[in-house]
């Protein structure tokens, strides 16, 4: 199953609140999901999913609003190899049903515009998870953090973007296609929408590839700080050398005091040695002794071309 089906049946799996949350969630579902049909007076309510767990909490919100079973129909769609649940009421309940959804009013057909009916933050909430079930998606946090409604009325989605934001989780709308899509991009974002869903197990699941990616991103930074070191390390060591061999040619290492001649002498024995690997070379040494006697190396081999006036 993917990671967006996985979401959605655990959402199906929360308690669908009181009845203002009920119709708040079934309206949601009715702009995403469904398609309403007029002909000759007769009008017609169908809601289309391809997710069982989706159908099946569709059927439970009618059962309990309506007191009614809908309709139950199951297509197999040869195309994209999957089935796609079809869930319909008579004209009667299905009459009743877009007007308590806010899709059908005095004035005709709306499509969402007026949220007003959504008084209370948990109807709010509802509605979300409506719109999430009917027309959300969220791509696999591996890959990357993004979860989506698709909406195909403008004014559902911006009232929907208003409700998301007022919410307070950061959300944005585009234009896809003649769809309009809000969306959410933000790893802390999605699980806080997940988490008003309801969707526990899922926020685990990102929690958890959270945990790897910023462990993965850490141990990048060590590896990248380390590689920074050691060209440090590797290009003092290469200055260190030339000046050894500087006072080499020019005066001879004989001149230098007993204890930077074995530094000296140390550093060209061994060119990728860390100051700390040096200092245990030569037991006794620190490592700040070491690096001491290197930049007295490399001064005097300064003073060595200076007056040698080079
Ligand atoms: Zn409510």
């Amino acid at each position: 199953m993917s990671f967006s089906a996985t979401a959605k049946a655990e959402v199906c799996r929360t308690n669908t609140g009181k009845e203002c949350c009920e119709m708040a969630e079934l309206s949601a579902l009715i702009h995403t999901a469904g398609s309403i049909s007029i002909s000759g007076g007769a009008f017609s309510l169908r809601v289309d999913t391809e997710n069982a767990a989706v159908a099946r909490r569709v059927f439970a919100l009618i059962k309990s609003l309506y007191g009614v079973q809908a309709d139950t129909q199951r297509h197999t769609n040869q195309m994209k190899h999957n089935h796609i649940y079809s869930l319909s009421v008579d004209k009667a309940v299905a009459r009743m049903m877009a007007i308590d959804a806010h899709i059908l009013s005095d004035e005709g057909l709306e499509f969402g515009g007026d949220s007003s009916f959504l008084t209370s933050r948990c109807c709010r909430i509802a509605f979300v998870r409506g719109a999430f079930l009917g027309g959300g998606s969220i791509t696999n946090p591996e890959k990357r953090y993004h979860l989506e409604f698709v909406c195909g009325q403008k004014e559902f989605a911006q009232g929907l973007l208003n409700i998301i934001v007022e919410l307070g989780v950061t959300a944005k709308m585009i234009l896809r296609g003649k769809n309009h899509v809000v969306y959410i991009k933000e790893g802390d974002a999605i699980v806080t929408l997940l988490t008003m869903m309801g969707a526990h197990t899922s926020i685990l699941n990102i929690e958890n590839i959270r945990i790897l990616k910023s462990v993965r991103n850490n141990v990048n930074r060590k590896v990248n700080c380390e590689t920074g070191n050691l060209s440090k390390t590797v290009n003092a060591s290469v200055r260190q050398q030339e000046s050894i061999e500087y006072i080499r040619t020019h005066m001879g290492l004989d001149k230098l005091s007993p204890a930077l001649k074995q530094v000296a002498e140390a550093r060209i024995s061994y060119p990728e040695a860390t100051l700390e690997e040096l200092a245990s070379l030569l037991g006794a040494e620190s490592k700040s002794g070491i690096n001491h006697k290197l930049r007295k190396l490399n001064s005097i081999a300064e003073h060595l071309k200076k007056t040698r006036g080079e």
